[in-house]
């Protein structure tokens, strides 16, 4: 299967970066490089940003039933072409075929949803307290054109989380997609463009992000800042964005608790808390990652989690039966390395994994500690890995006071067969999704987003498309 190079899609185009940079891009299962990006320069993003522009003008004057019917092609077309697409994702950012194709046609899903709920926006009337001849309206209008920040582990997820929700309120698009994985947001683009998407609703571009981003975010066509990716950046990015009074939405980093109580259903807890564990290799802002289990079922808990995480087949994701791939990039094996050796250094126990697999590709083994220490890095960081540390609790506040503990607050699992329990953690887990008894179940109409340090706003449920609508009120007075 070929990689194909990736250009940018400014204007209705694709086009090379006007002073024709490229940046490579490797497999990550191999370490080879596998194709070039083109870095965009100033003169492209100022020509993205006209089209964006243009775009939005021509978008918004649209019926929502013209808008509804693109974006139902599109998704169409994502469906239809899913294998192939998911051949592509794999090659660059290593999850294995299945999930890779299970992307993809994850993405027809949310843009049939978002295209659906375009159609019910409404405004309302609201009867005047001072007079009968005022009609007072309440309407709703896109933003305008929106700027995109979108990471690698999920390619094209990130970006049709955004570009969905967006569309369907009549906003346009410039998407900064990542520069490690850049053909799959292409190939999304590409089904958007053949079902009719007009010129410059939705850009595409690459380079060099902290360049990209402090030149967009403050931009006077820009209205919006949608942004997913860590903690750190996404305050510098929010901050900007308050100077210049920009609306923002921030999907950012997690550390996700997972409590199970005496009274769970062990199995089912290992089995639902494995697959989202190593699921995309750990990669992924709702892994679960801080194991908080009560003491008397710890050691079974853990002996069967250990057994499940040795089990599973690790390596390159475009070979029949791998259930884990490798991790996106070196910079994660060296970040895996470190907290293994400070969790080790203050007590933990490896009951599984800790070390990179082979030399070639960027594998690590799944990875479980127990009796982890609450210092140790791996308590306190994201690790953004196949990695889960595991401490014991005895009373079920302190398991909570825990998971409440870090600044983070995305998403929250649990376990018990308790309504008590079960009441009690749905009210004080402070997480933007908690998911009881079950892996987690993201899907278009939930609402998707966190809590404190998290961030803020929605890429769900309708609330992913208020944050792409201004409301404002009208009133006539029938003179
Ligand atoms: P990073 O913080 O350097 O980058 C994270 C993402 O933000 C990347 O996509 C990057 O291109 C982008 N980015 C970085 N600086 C930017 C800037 N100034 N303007 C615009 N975009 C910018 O980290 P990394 O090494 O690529 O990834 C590791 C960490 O990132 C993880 O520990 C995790 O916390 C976070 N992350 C989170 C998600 C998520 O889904 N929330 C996804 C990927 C990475």
């Amino acid at each position: 299967m070929t990689y194909p190079n990736t250009q940018l899609f400014i204007a209705g185009q694709w086009v090379d970066a006007a002073d024709g940079r490229t940046l490579a891009v490797h497999n990550p299962a191999t370490g080879k490089e596998i194709g070039r990006v083109a870095h965009a320069g100033k003169a492209d993003l100022d020509q993205a940003l006209a089209a964006a522009q243009k775009g939005f003008e021509t978008w918004r004057d649209m019926t929502a039933i013209e808008r509804n019917k693109i974006m139902r092609k599109a998704a169409g077309l994502m469906r239809e072409r899913a294998g192939a697409i998911g051949a592509v994702l794999t090659q660059e950012q290593g999850k294995p075929l299945a999930e890779a194709k299970g992307e993809a046609m994850a993405a027809a899903d949310i843009i049939e949803w978002f295209a659906d709920e375009g159609l019910r926006i409404y405004g309302r009337i609201v009867p005047s307290r001072f007079n009968l001849n005022v009609r007072q309206m309440v309407v709703k209008d896109p933003v305008g054109p929106v700027a995109a920040f979108t990471p690698w582990n999920f390619p094209i997820n990130q970006v049709v989380r955004k570009v969905a929700a967006a569309l369907s309120a009549g906003c346009s698009m410039l998407v900064k997609a990542p520069e490690e994985t850049p053909a799959g947001p292409a190939a999304l683009i590409q089904a958007f463009v053949d079902a009719g998407i007009p010129p410059g609703v939705l850009g595409l571009v690459y380079g060099n992000p902290a360049e990209i981003s402090s030149y967009l975010i403050p931009h006077p066509v820009i209205r919006k800042i949608t942004f997913t990716g860590s903690t750190p950046v996404g305050k510098q990015l929010a901050a900007l964005a308050g100077q210049h009074m920009k609306r923002v939405t921030m999907e950012l980093g997690g550390h996700a608790p997972v409590i199970v109580c005496e009274d769970a259903d062990i199995a089912l807890a290992v089995k639902s808390a494995g697959a989202a564990k190593f699921r995309n290799a750990g990669q992924v802002c709702i892994s679960p990652t801080r194991f908080l289990v009560h003491n008397s079922i710890k050691k079974e808990f853990a002996d069967a989690f250990t057994k499940y995480a040795t089990g599973l087949k690790v390596g390159d994701g475009s070979l029949e039966g791998t259930q884990m791939g490798p991790l996106a990039n070196p910079r994660r094996l060296t970040a895996m390395a470190e907290f293994t050796q400070d969790a080790v250094k203050r007590g933990a126990t490896v009951m599984s994994g800790g070390e990179r697999i082979g030399d070639a590709g960027n594998f690590w083994q799944p990875t479980i500690l127990s009796d982890v220490p609450l210092e140790a890095k791996v308590f306190n960081d994201e690790p953004f890995g196949p990695m889960a540390a595991i401490r014991g609790f005895d009373q079920l506040e302190d398991a909570i006071a825990e998971a409440n503990r870090l600044p983070f607050g995305l998403a929250g699992y649990a376990f018990t067969r308790s309504l008590k329990n079960a009441d009690l953690l749905a009210r004080r887990v402070e997480v933007g999704m908690l998911w009881m008894n079950m892996p987690a179940m993201p899907s278009a109409e939930m609402p998707f987003g966190g809590v404190k340090d998290s961030g803020y706003g929605s890429e769900g449920g309708p609330e992913a498309v208020e944050a792409y609508l201004n409301v404002r009120s009208v009133s006539i007075a029938n003179v």
